[in-house]
């Protein structure tokens, strides 16, 4: 197609008085951006092909690389900016849809920064997390609306099933496909030792990994990908797929390059066929057709496991997580719009959904105003990057967070936005043998138990400061809550005043 019209992104600078000639970047980079020209005998590097991943930055033994956004830029134009003309020379070039990966990194609100929490001062005490008690504790399902006991003392009312969380946290669902074996086995033990849950996304349960089942979350979607009896009894809970975050109102697609090996098994779909997911669930036109399912995995588990229902924040939200509410599942996770995602159609993640905070807050609302709130547990995802995140989210009504992308990063994911390509330099998300052992799974487990022991203990000093002891007293306590550079409108819909009220 001639002459190639966007000039690349990035510029490797090499300083070439500190390269040593190592060859460490020629063989960490799967993008075949370095390489050794053997007839001028030094380092060469091919920009165009640079993600950006920061791999061979990090691992360079001398400091003698540095990635740098190029400053190579179209004459100025604030209506059709450098980003819009190179998607539209990628078009014409392809003919094909734009693909994406990881969440929307458009410039539009983050609500959660322009939310600010309270702290006690003179009277209500605040609390001093290492010396009093502090419960980080809670329990996912439905709530009885009253509780009888027997004259012993003991509990006469049946509790419907209940997943118990350390603290307010699960690891949200990614397919093992999108990533790696090494990169689900670290989520998996970590989820163990922190006694929390991660997901298996929808692309079913490696038999390795059946022995986590205790703090497993078993995923149908639309495609039901390794769906079959045992696999619905190995988790603690079913998490109905009807929608993400990062892609709403479409269905899934895992290029046929990433099913091999054991993610053909696990899917139980052939070597090298695409795994695409279709847009809605084909016995899915109705609450009251979702409510047919919720029964029968429920019929199907005993009424043991608890049913999460997952959608992504749409317009109208408030009215659906009712809908859901009264279908019987008993947990609703929201996923909003910066959620991350293997690959999703770039329109589509970039302009589809609405921000987590808005529509957390309206689902709680609604939920309440119709006396219904304790007939679920309503879990946020779709960007929740640190421990003052989960405190909003949590006093804006969520009993838990999803996180995905905090995790991966946790890995070591630098956030190059390319996972679609299946060359992920960091081992998570990619199937290629070579790539998937640059994550060992002793560390990468043991990172993320540091990540969220550290998000535990601040999670309780914000707590402690507001003089609140205990998660369930900080759910849906808006009061804790100022907002800042708001409209009239954001703060009625969030529930909370300005700061100085
Ligand atoms: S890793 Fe660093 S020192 Fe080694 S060849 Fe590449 S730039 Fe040079
Ligand atoms: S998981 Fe890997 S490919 Fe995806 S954004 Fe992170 S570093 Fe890049």
């Amino acid at each position: 197609m001639g002459i190639s019209y966007i000039y690349p992104e990035f510029e490797v600078i090499r300083n070439t008085s500190r390269c040593i000639g190592c060859r460490v970047c020629e063989r960490q980079c799967a993008n075949e951006v370095h390489l050794f020209d053997q007839e001028l005998g030094c380092m060469t590097a091919d920009d165009a092909k640079c993600v950006d991943c920061q791999r061979c930055v990090a691992l360079c033994p001398t400091r003698a690389l540095k990635i740098v956004k190029n400053d190579c830029s179209f004459r100025e134009n604030a209506n059709w900016q450098a980003d819009t003309i190179k998607e539209i020379y990628k078009q014409a070039q392809s003919g094909g849809v734009l693909l994406s990966s990881m969440g929307n990194p458009k410039p539009l609100p983050v609500y959660w920064d322009k939310i600010l929490i309270n702290a006690s001062q003179v009277t209500n005490p605040p609390i001093d997390p290492l010396r009093e008690p502090m419960e980080t504790r809670v329990f996912l399902g439905k709530k009885p609306s009253e509780i009888t006991r027997n004259p012993d003392g003991t509990l006469k009312t049946e509790l419907p099933p209940q997943l118990e969380l350390s603290m307010p946290v699960m690891f949200s669902a990614m397919s093992y496909g999108s990533i790696s074996y090494n990169a689900h086995e670290s989520l998996a033990r970590a989820a163990q030792e922190l006694g929390i849950y991660y997901n298996t996304g929808e692309g079913g349960l490696h038999e390795d990994f059946y022995c986590y089942g205790d703090n497993t979350v078993v995923q149908i979607a639309s495609g039901r990908f390794g769906v079959h009896e045992e696999y619905l009894s190995a988790g603690a809970a079913i998490e109905i797929k009807m929608g993400q975050g990062a892609k709403p109102g479409i269905g899934g697609h895992l290029p046929g390059a990433k099913i091999v090996g054991d993610v053909s098994k696990t899917r139980m779909i052939p070597e090298g066929s695409d795994a695409i997911s279709p847009a809605p669930h084909h016995d899915i036109y109705s609450i009251e057709d979702l409510r047919q399912l919720v029964f029968s995995l429920k019929e199907a588990t005993n009424y043991k496991k608890p049913i999460i229902v997952k959608v992504a924040a749409v317009h109208n939200i408030a009215a659906i997580a009712s809908g859901i509410a009264r279908s019987g599942a008993d947990i609703i996770a929201i996923d909003g719009f910066r959620g991350g995602t293997g690959a999703a159609p770039t329109r589509i993640r970039d302009s589809v959904g609405i921000p987590i905070e808005l529509a957390l807050a309206a689902v709680d609302q609604r939920l309440r105003d119709e006396g219904i709130r304790n007939n679920v547990s309503l879990i946020a995802g779709g960007s929740i990057r640190s421990a003052s995140d989960i405190v909003k989210a949590i006093a804006l009504g969520a009993d838990a967070c999803y996180i995905a992308t905090s995790a991966l990063i946790a890995l070591g994911c630098h956030l190059c936005r390319t996972c679609q390509t299946g060359k992920c330099n960091w081992g998570i998300a990619t199937q290629r043998p070579e790539l998937v052992k640059r994550l060992n799974p002793d560390i990468g487990s043991t990172r993320l138990v540091n990540l969220l022991t550290a998000w535990r203990h601040e999670i309780m000093e914000l707590m402690g400061g507001m003089g609140i002891n205990s998660i369930e007293a900080l759910r849906g306590n808006r009061l804790m809550l100022r907002g800042i550079n708001l409209t009239e409108k954001e703060l009625e819909i969030l529930g909370i005043s300005h700061a100085g009220e």
